[in-house]
């Protein structure tokens, strides 16, 4: 007997399904599974043969997730990011390892991706009401966003070690990592279970994932990707993950709609605004899910074009959706896999 637990990881219309496969032989071959809320989404983590209780897990777990919010969070006053943003200086500021870490990488796929991936976008999304403060939903206005653009650009923050520390050339940057926190925080709750003696695990904060070892049985953890199908429900891709991460960018995650247009917060660091191309969503597989989570967006950012030209260049395995007239075409990069069969 087949037993299909599903977990949405996201419920948006279209997005991806993480789907552990097991068959019956699971009730021997324990699966410890939490769950929770954390940065505003939810998380799951299931662990086989976890050498932890499931309280001890859920302790465990909801704990790493809560030092990163607190580290990165933009939604809370109190959080080390919300330092940073909040001192008006162009003095170096010292920061925690953890925040250069995710800074540094920030840092190198804004470089990759020719500024693409921007986190110091952070005046602009909030300007377009995708940040911590409501903003009606319409169009900013347009002096306002011009005031907001001259405090971006990522190389007005110069990192440096030994103290780990941040310098900004402009006092007033400001600095939004939710494009690349959720995978960092993917990868701390993964390196926490390794410590602890996991080997076979799944993870995933938002829709962002990283699964290691096997299910039941040997085989690999499957992961349903949802893929848009034209007059029909979403049809499910499944694929295999094995010792590696995930993590999708979409226009269609967050949005507002305004006089007839569709105002997406994914936005175009050359623009200022939100895109407006063809490519509706890109999946990247990586073995840092910090690095897949932001090389989604900044390959969502750069289009149907660039996007995936990007990706073979980098050698990435990476899926990218892009809307047709009649629905959605599918481009492949690097070893993304086919998928292994089909599921409504
Ligand atoms: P993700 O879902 O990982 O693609 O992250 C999207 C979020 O990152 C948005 O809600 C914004 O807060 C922020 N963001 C939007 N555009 C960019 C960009 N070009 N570079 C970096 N962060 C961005
Ligand atoms: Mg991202």
């Amino acid at each position: 007997m087949k037993r299909f637990d599903y977990f949405r990881a996201k419920s948006w219309g279209m997005g991806l399904l993480a789907l552990c496969w097991a068959s019956a032989a699971i009730a021997t071959d324990a699966l410890v599974r939490v769950a929770g809320d954390t940065m505003g989404t939810r998380f799951q983590v299931s662990v086989r043969n976890a050498r932890s209780t499931a309280g001890q897990l859920q302790a465990g777990v909801q704990a790493q997730l809560d030092a990163v919010d607190a580290a990165m969070s933009t939604w809370r006053a109190d959080s080390e990011l919300s330092r940073l943003n909040a001192a008006v200086s162009t003095d170096w500021i010292p920061v925690s390892p953890e925040l250069f870490t995710v800074l540094q990488a920030a840092a190198e796929i804004s470089a990759a991706t020719a500024g693409a991936f921007d986190v110091t976008l952070g005046p602009v999304v909030n300007l377009w009401g995708f940040g911590p403060r409501a903003q009606p939903p319409t169009p900013p206005p347009p002096a306002a966003l011009d005031a907001a653009r001259a405090r971006v650009g990522y190389r007005l923050l110069t990192l440096a070690t030994e103290p780990p520390r941040v310098r900004k050339a402009r006092a007033d940057v400001y600095v939004d990592l939710s494009a690349i926190a959720k995978g960092h925080a993917v990868d701390r709750v993964a390196e926490w279970l390794e410590e602890r003696g996991a080997s076979d695990y799944l993870v995933e904060v938002g829709g962002e994932i990283r699964g290691a070892g096997t299910a039941a049985d040997g085989r690999a953890w499957r992961i349903g990707v949802a893929w848009p199908a034209r007059d029909t429900d979403d049809i499910e891709r499944v694929i295999p993950l094995r010792d590696i991460a995930l993590a999708t960018s979409g226009d269609y995650r967050h949005y507002f709609d305004y006089a007839g247009r569709r105002y997406s917060h994914e936005i175009d660091p050359t623009t200022g605004s939100p895109i407006t191309h063809r490519l509706a969503s890109v999946t990247v597989l990586h073995s840092s899910c910090m690095h897949a989570d932001a090389l989604a967006t900044g390959l969502l950012v750069l289009g149907p074009e660039r996007g995936p030209a990007l990706a073979r260049r980098l050698g990435l395995g990476a899926l990218f959706l892009v809307r047709t007239a009649d629905g959605y075409d599918a481009i492949r990069t690097g070893d993304f896999p086919t998928a292994l069969a089909q599921h409504r």
